[in-house]
């Protein structure tokens, strides 16, 4: 017989990266509590307080507001599954890998996709989606409120009345930035959102909070077909977190748990002081990696305080400088995304990760591992970053 592994003990790391970001020792004692029912009245009771928590950092009184269970694409999924009969016509404004995802799901939804293609490190451009619309009615708008893959940060609100010139729902993509910057999904019109939990909430990934207005659900009960995944079909899942209490699939009761502490640290520190951390801390990281002779990849009035993406010198190895970072310093950071893959870095500053010390530990690093590679940095980055901060 194989021996048996002994028990895992994962190595200190310190999440600076894309996601999963940093967990706080609270949300990790929540994931530990005793698994109870998934119909027991007292985890009902924290069904309704995570339903009222996440309503309040999304921005919403949206009744149909809940994490499905899964990570992020999920909820990608569960969004256009619901939203989406084929032969729809759906709009996706692209500038970086999760708007291919989005238009990717829109088309095996069976749906006729329309793409815009914006510059990768900038904003999505609402003139480029009106033009690829061509004055054609369409189904959904899709755009991306915070692309991972290149730290660009798209403001919602001039989409809006694109959709509705479009005569079509505006469905947002919130994974990078529910939590670290505002998402205001009412004020701003959203239809239909989405975000995980691994990313500004510091939770680990296995959730995915949806919100969808009361026009969206009018649109999802209003279909011809049902949808083409049960596991996913609001409808039916409604039932179990609205008052029916139906059984559709069994709640992960511990990953609920531990969303419940996450969305109860948010909230107790406040969401204004939250976003004002990650914007100012995240300052300080830019003018810490400049300080490096690093060149950030996204303009400043466009750049997403929880993600930065900083360009790689010429003659500087991508792998041997993260791989010197994890091994040496035990610090992760991630690597480019498609078309920037080898051409930049990732650096997370999201919910828990987003603090002056970890500023201080990448930049302290990064340093480091550069000058192991031959590159000069003209100034002290976590001197100049750590002056930001006082
Ligand atoms: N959308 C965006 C903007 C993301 O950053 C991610 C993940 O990084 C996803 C969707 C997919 O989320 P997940 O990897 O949790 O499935």
């Amino acid at each position: 017989m194989p021996s048996v592994p002994e028990a895992f003990t994962p190595p200190p790391r310190v999440l600076l990266g894309p996601g999963p970001s940093q967990v706080a020792p609270s949300v990790l004692r929540a994931l530990s509590l005793p698994t109870i029912g998934h119909l027991d009245p007292a985890f009902l009771g924290v069904l309704d307080q995570v339903r009222a928590m996440l309503r309040e950092v999304v921005g919403t009184s949206n009744e149909l507001t809940m994490p499905m269970s899964g990570t992020g694409s999920l909820g990608m999924e569960t969004c256009i599954v619901n939203l989406v009969e084929p032969g729809d016509r759906v709009l996706v404004g692209i500038n970086g890998v999760f708007g291919q995802r989005l238009a990717e799901v829109a088309r095996r939804a069976g749906a006729e996709v329309v793409t815009a293609e914006c510059t990768w490190g900038r904003a999505l451009d609402v003139d480029s989606l009106a033009r690829a619309a061509a004055g054609r009615s369409f189904k959904l708008l899709c755009i991306v409120h915070a692309e991972t893959s290149t730290g660009a940060l798209t403001p919602i609100a001039p989409f809006r009345e694109l959709a509705d010139r479009l005569g079509a729902l505006l469905l947002v993509d919130a994974v990078t930035s529910l939590g670290g910057v505002p998402v205001d999904m009412d004020a701003v019109g959203a239809d239909a959102l989405y975000s995980g939990t691994q990313k500004c909430l510091s939770c680990p990934p296995g959730l995915s909070p949806v919100s969808f207005s009361p026009r969206a659900m009018q649109v999802v009960a209003q279909r011809k077909l049902p949808a083409q995944s049960w596991y996913v079909d609001l409808g039916l899942i409604a039932k179990y977190w609205g008052g029916e209490r139906l059984y559709h699939h069994t709640a992960p009761i511990n990953m609920i748990y531990a969303l419940h502490e996450a969305l109860r640290l948010a909230l107790n520190e406040g969401l204004s002081l939250r976003y004002a951390r990650h914007r100012q801390v995240s300052h300080a990281l830019g003018v810490g990696l400049e300080a490096l002779g690093l060149r950030l990849l996204v303009p400043a009035s466009e750049r997403l305080p929880p993600l930065m993406l900083v360009e790689i010198p010429a003659g500087v190895d991508d792998a041997r400088v993260r791989r010197h970072l994890l091994e040496r310093d035990n610090v992760e950071i991630g690597g480019g995304l498609g078309p920037l893959k080898g051409k930049a870095w990732r650096i997370g500053l999201m919910g828990e990760s987003c603090t002056a010390n970890s500023v201080s530990t990448v930049l302290a690093a990064l340093r480091d591992a550069l000058i192991s590679e031959g590159h000069r940095a003209p100034d002290d980055p976590v001197a100049a970053a750590q002056a930001q901060l006082r």
